[in-house]
């Protein structure tokens, strides 16, 4: 787990003990929107996370973005780059070779992924067809990394069962098989009842997994477009959040109040649990994630974000 801390007080603020903290970027698109993923990143820094993560667009349609952002986390911040790198529709030869440009920038750890499937594939409705020549699924991918370069390695986690998943404990069997291969860490699916995580990390913990299950946790700002991407990745959506959102129109600085105040309360029944990480999906805006961090006293330091 990267940089345990312990409780300190620092200019009068209790900190509580975070076992892990990181924070999800996405690469932009355009100039406008890399000028907030790096306002976001220059924010966020000060909350001192164990990492930083930038996704890897659908069938690798970020790869330069992807590549470029996290050399800039490395040349411009203190922050350790993680690298989403999926293997959907690619042969072994393409990936190795992409990792190893990682392993020569310095980029140290990737989030090892199968990935979505791009539009060319079916999007989310479509059928998954490993590469002839590729990585099949996930725990391939994280073998290969391995057999690269000793990379940090995390990978992702269900606690609703990957929609294409042929059983939950088919799941977690392959769950195990990834940090059976060498993961670190999960980093899970996001997810809105604190008891779904903490029932899927009772059965990791029976199917003898012990390393790190670390919740994903999404602030919800936009009701809509966060509950279309959640029936795509098999999220519920509990049916009493929609009434909180509802009538909200564009009224942005409320809709993010609540967002902000749903994860803080989740996060607190997690922490109650001894839950001890947090990976924060910051959709690039950083305001919500340093209420969050600054709400559960997951700072590291009493540095102004
Ligand atoms: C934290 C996080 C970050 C993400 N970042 C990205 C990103 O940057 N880019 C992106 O495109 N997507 C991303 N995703 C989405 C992810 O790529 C999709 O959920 C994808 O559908 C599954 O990827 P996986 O690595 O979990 O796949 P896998 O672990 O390979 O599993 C995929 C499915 O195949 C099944 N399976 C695995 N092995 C076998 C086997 N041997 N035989 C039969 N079935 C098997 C599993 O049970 C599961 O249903 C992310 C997801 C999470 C949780």
């Amino acid at each position: 787990m990267p940089d345990a801390t312990r409780s300190t007080e620092t200019s009068g603020a209790v900190q509580t003990e975070v076992g892990s903290l990181s924070f999800e970027f996405f690469p932009a698109k355009n100039e406008v929107g890399d000028a907030k993923l790096w306002y976001a990143i220059h924010r966020l820094k000060n909350l001192q996370p164990g990492f930083v993560s930038l996704t890897y667009g659908a069938g690798g349609s970020t790869r330069e973005h992807t590549f470029e952002n996290c050399k800039r986390v490395l040349a411009e911040t203190d922050l350790k780059p993680a690298a989403h790198l999926t293997c959907v529709g690619a042969s072994r030869e393409d990936i190795n070779a992409i990792a190893k440009d990682y392993w020569q920038a310095g980029i140290r750890h990737i989030v090892a992924l199968r990935g979505d499937l791009p539009e060319s594939m079916g999007g989310v409705a479509g059928h998954y067809e490993p590469h002839p020549e590729g990585y099949a699924y996930s725990p391939d991918l994280v073998a290969g990394l391995k057999d690269i370069a000793d990379f940090e390695i995390s990978v992702a986690a269900y606690p609703e069962t990957h929609p294409q998943a042929g059983s939950s404990q088919a799941d977690i069997d392959v769950l195990k098989q990834k940090f059976e291969a060498g993961a670190d860490r999960a980093l899970t699916q996001f997810f809105f009842d604190p008891e779904l995580f903490l029932r899927f990390r009772d059965r990791c913990a029976a199917a003898g997994i012990d390393k790190p299950i670390v919740p994903g946790i999404m602030p919800v700002i936009n009701f809509k477009s966060v509950a279309r991407f959640a029936s795509a990745c098999g999220t519920t959506m509990p049916a009493w959040m929609k009434g909180l959102y509802d009538g909200l129109g564009d009224d942005e600085t409320t809709r993010k109040m609540i967002g902000a105040a749903l994860v803080v309360e989740m996060c607190r029944r997690l922490k109650e649990e001894a839950v001890d990480g947090f990976h924060i999906y910051t959709m690039n805006q950083p305001e919500m994630t340093i209420a969050i961090c600054r709400t559960l006293g997951l700072r590291h330091d009493a540095g102004v974000a």
